[in-house]
């Protein structure tokens, strides 16, 4: 029997894979603890294991998986910033799901700047105390401001597409322009100077980390919507909190934090915080923190069980890993994959 492991699994992972892994033909064993270097040994034996965001996938816990026989690390979500490419290659392939529901990820972002612009989130507790005063919730319009897209690929494409309908004007920002689409593309200069909000959706990367900074912020707009929804690590918290405090930001809509490995997706609530920067964004009146969970829909999670339990078949028919990625990929003839139909 193929048997597979997955580490920091939740409820809701295991009710779209145990409805699928019967047609697939795997054996499923679930660990609750995250993956990394003290709890890469509960994988031996398995050749493949499944992982997540939040799992630490450095040289120390490839080098233990790999030790004990895994083979394959097929992640189970999009980004892959969590993994030491290098460390894994040649010894552990790694694949993604690429694609699961951009739609998910965007309807959130733009689920979050509604809430935070109309004050939902402070209506709804008010309401619920049967306090009906309107004080203090006044919003603007979407129609007619300049929403700024940080990452014109998948989900950014969707997220245009929502703005349009608003009737918002949209200008983005991609080295890597999609002439596709009907994108207004600016400089990233002219996206901090001229939008309202400005929304994230571009991968971490060297590049991209700390990409919104005190600086990039001076540029800004006094009063701009920030929207996060990529990676946390995309944002200096520390220079966000600051601007926060000197409203020169309007508000802020996180779905992510760069310091959120060992606090997202688990019940904090009676736990004293020791994070002061992330205790102090949460306690703003425009700030909304969800836990990482744009991609939470019934679409994404039965495609992300979908494309995961396929790319592992792949990998135990010997068959071309559609889905792999390497530190290799796109880097012209050090890119083997097109011929070997495998990183490595
Ligand atoms: P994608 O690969 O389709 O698009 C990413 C785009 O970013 C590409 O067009 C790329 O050219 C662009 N890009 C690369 N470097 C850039 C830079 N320096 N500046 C601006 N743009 C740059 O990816 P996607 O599916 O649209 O996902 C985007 C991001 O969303 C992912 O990297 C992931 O971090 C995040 N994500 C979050 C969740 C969630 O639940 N919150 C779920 C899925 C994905």
């Amino acid at each position: 029997m193929r048997k597979i492991c997955f580490f920091d699994t939740k409820p809701y992972d295991k009710t779209y894979f145990d409805l699928m892994k019967d047609d697939y033909g795997v054996q499923v064993e679930y660990f609750e603890p995250k993956l990394g270097k003290r709890t890469a040994f509960m994988a031996k034996g398995f050749e493949v294991v499944v992982a997540f965001v939040n799992d630490s996938i450095d040289k120390e816990t490839i080098d233990i998986l790999y030790e004990n026989g895994t083979r394959l690390i097929a992640m189970r979500c999009a980004g892959y910033n969590n993994v030491d490419f290098k460390a894994a290659y040649g010894k552990i392939h790694i694949v993604r799901v690429p694609e699961y529901s951009p739609y998910a990820v965007a309807e959130h972002a733009m689920a979050l700047l509604l809430s935070l612009n109309r004050k939902i989130h402070r209506a709804y507790i008010r309401t619920r105390d049967f306090n009906f005063s309107l004080n203090g919730l006044t919003g603007f319009d979407l129609h007619k401001k300049t929403m700024g897209v940080i990452g014109t690929g998948k989900i950014g494409r969707v997220f245009i597409d929502i703005c349009k309908g608003f009737g918002m004007k949209v200008i983005a920002y991609d080295p890597y322009p999609n002439k596709d689409f009907d994108i207004n593309y600016v400089s990233l200069n002219e996206l901090f100077e001229e939008s309202d909000i400005i929304s994230l959706h571009c991968p971490l990367t060297k590049d991209t980390f700390h990409m919104i900074n005190s600086d990039t912020i001076s540029k800004m707009k006094d009063g701009v919507y920030i929207i996060n929804t990529s990676r946390g690590a995309l944002v200096d918290s520390e220079a966000l909190l600051e601007a926060l405090k000197a409203e020169k930001l309007g508000g802020a809509c996180l779905d992510v934090y760069e310091e959120e490995t060992d606090l997202f997706y688990e019940d904090m609530s009676y736990v004293v915080i020791h994070d002061d920067i992330l205790a102090r964004i949460i306690s703003m009146p425009n700030v909304i923190v969800t836990s990482h969970q744009a991609f939470l829909t019934k679409e994404a999670l039965q495609n992300i069980a979908e494309t995961t339990l396929s790319n592992c078949r792949e990998y135990f028919d010997n068959k071309p890993l559609n889905n792999e990625v390497c530190y290799q990929c796109g880097k012209g003839d050090k890119c083997i994959r097109e011929n070997n139909k495998r990183c490595f």
